[in-house]
C-alpha cells in the first residue's frame, strides 16, 4: 500500500504528530504493522475507522506494545516522548500505536499478529 494512502487512514485521524504535506523520510513502526495487517487481510480497514482514541488503552497497552513493536520503531530511542522513561500524563503516542491498542484491547489482533508482519 502506497505512504500516501496509510497515511490517509492512520496517520491523518489518530496521529497528533502528523502535518499534511511535510514529507517525513521515516514512518513509525506502528504505522507501517497497522498498514501490513490491512494489507495482508488480517484486519479491515473499516476496523481502523472505527478506532476510538482512549488514553487508558494507551497506558494499559504501552509495555505489552513497545516490546512488540516500539522496539523496532526508528523514533522510539530520542524522538518518541510517549515511549521515554519518565512520559507527563497528557502525552498521546502516534497514530498507529492509537490503532494497535485498540485493536488488541477488542481481541482484533495480537502479539502473535503484529509479529508476523515486522
Ligand atoms: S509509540 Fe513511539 S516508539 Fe512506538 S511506534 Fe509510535 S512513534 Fe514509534
Amino acid at each position: 500500500m502506497p505512504k500516501k494512502e496509510f497515511r490517509e487512514f492512520i496517520c491523518s485521524p489518530y496521529c497528533m504528530f502528523y502535518k499534511s504535506g511535510e514529507k517525513e523520510a521515516l514512518t513509525c513502526q506502528a504505522a507501517q504493522v497497522v498498514d501490513s495487517l490491512v494489507h495482508t487481510g488480517r484486519i479491515d480497514r473499516e476496523s481502523v475507522g472505527a478506532v476510538q482514541k482512549d488514553s487508558g488503552l494507551w497506558a494499559m497497552h504501552r509495555n505489552a506494545l513497545r516490546q512488540a513493536v516500539c522496539r523496532h520503531c526508528a523514533f522510539l530511542a530520542e524522538d518518541c516522548d510517549f515511549q521515554s522513561d519518565c512520559p507527563s500524563d497528557d502525552l498521546e503516542p502516534c497514530g498507529g500505536f492509537i490503532v494497535l491498542a485498540f485493536l488488541k484491547e477488542y481481541g482484533l489482533i495480537d502479539e502473535r499478529a503484529m509479529e508476523e508482519v515486522q
